[in-house]
């Protein structure tokens, strides 16, 4: 496809409507135009697009700028409030009117719903017939003169094409007599989407104009809006749309969409960073992991896809995974200390006061987390020693013969090192050579010990798991097992 034609300054936007949070489609769109500004050492601007009163709500502005600030996509201008702007649409729309470009039309409401029906009925366009700008000086006096209710259309020309050069799509056409002459002011002067959409790309100097390519009707509109406003129009990159697993386009429906759900579940801003860049747009090599500045440097419109891209939760797991493991363990415990707060496994003070502790934890389970959250479940056993077993473990390793009397030997030894001594090593040591002793193998040992210290057959490294929990916790973890074989009864 075409280059990004960047011999220019380079200045992008996104424009969010503040009825919901920012979804997923509009936070890959802020992703897309963030990077190429960043990439071309341009500017990043943020407009909330709130002329629908009705459907804008100021705590969704919020909601949208704190999910831009999440995901790390800092404007550089804005945001612009398009309800503040209005003065600026109203003398655009004087100016289009005054030079013959745009004009009232006072056709009511049953008259030009009846003429769309009609034309539907003989298969034809419902476009608007254009009687009201036909209408002589006096004609118009006269309408007026009765008070009728008024609207603002643009004059489009009534023959030719309106062609616009897309950087994904290629050039595309529409014959104008496929167009209307639609409204631009309402009749309460509210000004419409695609005229404030322009007027505010002219006057904000928009270079590239980046979104989903459900926009593509709506830029013919737009290019005719420039055109009148003798404005060269920006060129435009219309991205392809997000489709979920089942091959749909995306929707609530679908599962979560709000970005704002995605922080929530325990993704990291930079992976759904990354996996949002991935949604239709590719390196152009087999790299999936992707951190900013490496999107920066590889980023470019012309490997923009023109497939629909899935959303695929597995990956965006996968590099949430990729991310946390990549982190550093000081920053990764910053971020999961309110999680282990609100799961009410530490306190703050605990935390705080034994963080060396702490970072032993996060580092023994770090390549096993997907999510941050996870650290609830596979941690937890860190904390707390009152956990269930796990019932096929409890079946294979503690109801077989000798295990009782395995793990009190094993505690027997581990009694024996002090307990400032007792560590990964010495743990390990003792282990060995009892088993050792008895010609037993390791994981004759290991495995009813895990379960015994964990609960569970699975988890970090079983050293780790001795050194962290220490001496005098594995003592009364192995006692606390050693009852609870007591009452399975004899090996089956
Ligand atoms: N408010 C529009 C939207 O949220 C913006 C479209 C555009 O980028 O021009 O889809």
């Amino acid at each position: 496809m075409a280059a990004d034609n960047i011999n220019q300054e380079i200045r992008v936007r996104i424009a969010p409507s503040p009825s919901g949070h920012l979804h997923v489609g509009t936070a890959r769109t802020a992703v897309y135009n963030w990077l190429f500004a960043r990439k071309h050492g341009g500017t990043f601007i943020l407009r909330i697009e709130d002329t629908d009163q009705s459907r804008s709500f100021a705590e969704m502005t919020e909601s949208i700028m704190d999910s831009l600030k999440w995901l790390g996509l800092d404007w550089d201008e804005g945001p612009y409030f398009q309800s503040k702007r209005t003065e600026l649409y109203q003398q655009a729309a004087d100016r289009l009117l005054e030079q013959g470009r745009a004009y009232y039309c006072y056709c009511m409401r049953e008259e030009l719903e009846a003429r769309r029906t009609e034309a539907m009925a003989a298969g034809r366009n419902p476009l608007y017939n254009r009687c009201c700008r036909r209408l002589t000086a006096e004609q118009r006096a006269a309408r007026e003169a009765e008070g009728r209710e008024k609207v603002m259309r643009i004059a489009i020309p009534e023959n030719g094409t309106t062609t616009f050069e897309d950087l994904v799509l290629g050039p595309l056409t529409k014959g104008n007599d496929e167009l209307d002459d639609f409204i631009i002011l309402r009749a309460d002067w509210n000004p419409t989407y695609n005229f404030v959409c322009a007027v505010d790309d002219v006057e904000m100097r928009i270079s590239h104009v980046i979104r989903g390519n459900d926009h593509v009707t709506n830029t013919f509109k737009q290019v005719l809006v420039y055109r009148a406003l003798d404005a060269t129009p920006p060129y435009f990159a219309h991205l392809p749309l997000i489709l979920g697993q089942d091959k749909k386009k995306i929707s609530k429906r679908q599962g979560a969409v709000a970005v704002t759900e995605y922080r929530d579940q325990g993704y990291l801003p930079e992976a759904f960073m990354n996996f949002l860049a991935l949604l239709g747009w590719s390196p152009g090599d087999d790299r999936e992991y992707l951190p900013r500045t490496e999107l920066i440097a590889a980023f470019g419109l012309e490997r923009v896809t023109s497939t629909n891209p899935v959303f695929d939760t597995d990956k965006l797991t996968w590099l949430n995974g990729q991310y946390i493991r990549d982190m550093d363990d000081n920053k990764l415990l910053t971020l999961l200390q309110p999680i282990l707060m609100e799961a009410g496994l530490a306190t703050r003070l605990e935390i705080e006061t034994r963080w060396h502790w702490m970072l032993k934890i996060i580092h023994s389970l770090k390549e096993r987390l997907h999510f941050l959250t996870d650290i609830i479940a596979m941690g937890a056993f860190y904390f707390r020693g009152e956990f269930g077993y796990e019932e096929q473990g409890v079946a294979k390793y503690f109801r077989k013969d000798g295990t009782s009397e395995i793990l009190t030997a094993l505690a027997d030894e581990f009694a024996k090192i002090p307990e400032e001594r007792f560590n990964q090593e010495s743990s390990e040591q003792a282990l060995r050579a009892l088993a050792e002793s008895r010609g037993a193998k390791v994981a004759q040992l290991i495995h009813p010990l895990r379960l015994a210290l964990t609960g569970s057959t699975k988890g970090p490294g079983m050293f780790e798991i001795t050194d962290i929990l220490g001496r005098d916790n594995c003592l009364k973890r192995i006692a606390r097992s050693l009852e609870y074989i007591k009452t399975l009864g004899p090996p089956e």
